[in-house]
């Protein structure tokens, strides 16, 4: 009888009363390496191991040489800022210790020599209280690595632990579903969730300042902040086209005639919203959203907390259009406030719970695949959009009129 997780960690028993091993219901991603766990003092013997890791593996996939603190940060697991990317020689006792708490009842048994499986309970009861042994002991290396980071660093890991900010580093990445990165893309995406310096960037922008990362992702030369705001905007109208009616991107909001609005609200006789969808929060009432993308590294919002952009830009946008949407459309709206790192605002959070929702209602789905299905999707739009402003052109060509060029001509010219 073997370990009977999906992981295939190759573990074997030769009693039938166990059906998972320890390490794949504790961990959840058993690697062959770590059935050396199963030994004690182990730790001076992956000393190499950890070293190749740090200097051979860590570098080849970031392209970065990390510091001691970076790569304690690494360590973490990817909803603390880190990449999971394990130091053996750090959790082998750890590590080792829970396997003998958590087998200790299947022990008892074979010592016994005894032929009934061991209590399911009590196993149970072991592996929560070793998984919450172990989240305490990675709050604490959380803390601890955090405080050690320099604060430039210790800012995009705050901002990497937003809820949603990581999740593009936690699905397969599936070519079909368009869930893939090149080298380049996935090494920049590694720098811009750490902020790590870019080497071969260009020294200047068009627009004639200084190109840095934070530059790119404000700069308005080349349409590329437009486009980064028109592609989160397509996606959530289209993941809303799956479960509403009558869903309309840009729409034109009703003129004003006469209704009172508050100070602030833009009463403009063209003014439109992102998206408008109905039935969303309630049966055939209609809803409009606005999507904001915002860069929380931009000189204006350096001394701000994630939270206090996002209600700075949410209370602006709910000052422009809630009451103007709820007194002449008769209808909700709902501001949609993302950060360029993927971090999103309360209200977003709970457009897309409520998206969620009605979506695993409509498939029969379950509601945590689908929301995870809807971060992945978002946090891959939103990365995307960060690396197109990164290494996007925003060179203006002159655009030349393709259908009027005479094609003889021109390939005479250039001996085509
Ligand atoms: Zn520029």
């Amino acid at each position: 009888m073997g370990c009977t997780s999906n992981q295939s960690c190759g573990i074997r028993y030769n009693t039938a009363s166990i059906q998972l091993c320890s390490l794949c219901v504790w961990t959840k991603a058993p690697l062959d390496i770590f059935s050396s766990y199963f030994l004690p003092d182990i730790a001076p013997f992956l000393e190499p191991l950890e070293r190749a890791i740090a200097d051979l593996l860590v570098p080849a996939i970031t392209e970065h040489v990390t510091t001691q603190e970076e790569r304690d940060l690494l360590e973490l697991p990817v909803r603390l800022g880190g990449l999971g990317l394990v130091n053996p020689a750090r959790t082998a006792s750890q590590e080792y210790e829970a396997s003998v708490k958590i087998t200790g009842p299947l022990v008892r048994q074979i010592v016994k020599q005894a032929h009934e499986p061991p209590d399911e309970t009590e196993i149970k009861t072991l592996q929560a209280s070793a998984r919450r042994e172990k989240d305490e002991l990675l709050k604490m290396q959380c803390e601890q690595v955090r405080e050690s980071l320099p604060s430039k660093t210790e800012r995009a890991v705050e901002l990497a632990t937003e809820k949603g900010a990581s999740n593009w580093l936690t699905v397969i990445l599936i070519k079909e579903m368009n869930f893939n990165l090149n080298k380049r893309e996935f090494r920049d995406a590694i720098k811009l969730r750490y902020d790590w310096e870019i080497a071969d960037l260009p020294a200047m922008c068009t627009c004639g300042d200084l190109f840095t990362v934070d530059h790119a992702m404000v700069c308005r030369h080349g349409g590329l902040i437009i486009q980064r705001h028109n592609e989160i905007r397509d996606l959530e109208a289209e993941m809303l086209r799956m479960v509403c009616t009558d869903v309309e991107t840009e729409p034109v909001l009703q003129e004003i005639t006469g209704e009172e609005l508050n100070r602030g609200a833009n009463k403009a006789p063209d003014a439109r919203l992102d998206v408008h969808a109905r039935g969303f929060w309630d049966r055939q009432q209609s809803a409009f959203f606005d999507v904001r993308v915002c860069h929380p590294n931009a000189d204006s919002y350096r001394e701000l907390s994630p939270k206090q952009i996002f209600q700075l830009h949410e209370n602006e946008k709910k000052r422009q259009y809630s009451r103007r949407v709820l007194e002449v459309e008769q209808g909700t709206f709902t501001p949609l406030v993302f950060t360029s790192t993927g971090g999103m605002a309360d209200e977003c959070k709970r457009f897309h719970s409520r998206l969620a929702e009605l979506l695993a209602l409509k498939k029969g789905d379950d509601y945590a695949t689908t929301i995870s299905w809807i971060r992945a999707k978002v946090s891959f739009a939103i990365l995307r959009s960060a690396l197109l402003c990164l290494r996007g052109t925003r060179s203006k060509r002159k655009a030349a009129n393709i259908s009027d060029i005479d094609i003889t001509s021109e390939s005479a010219q250039a001996r085509i």
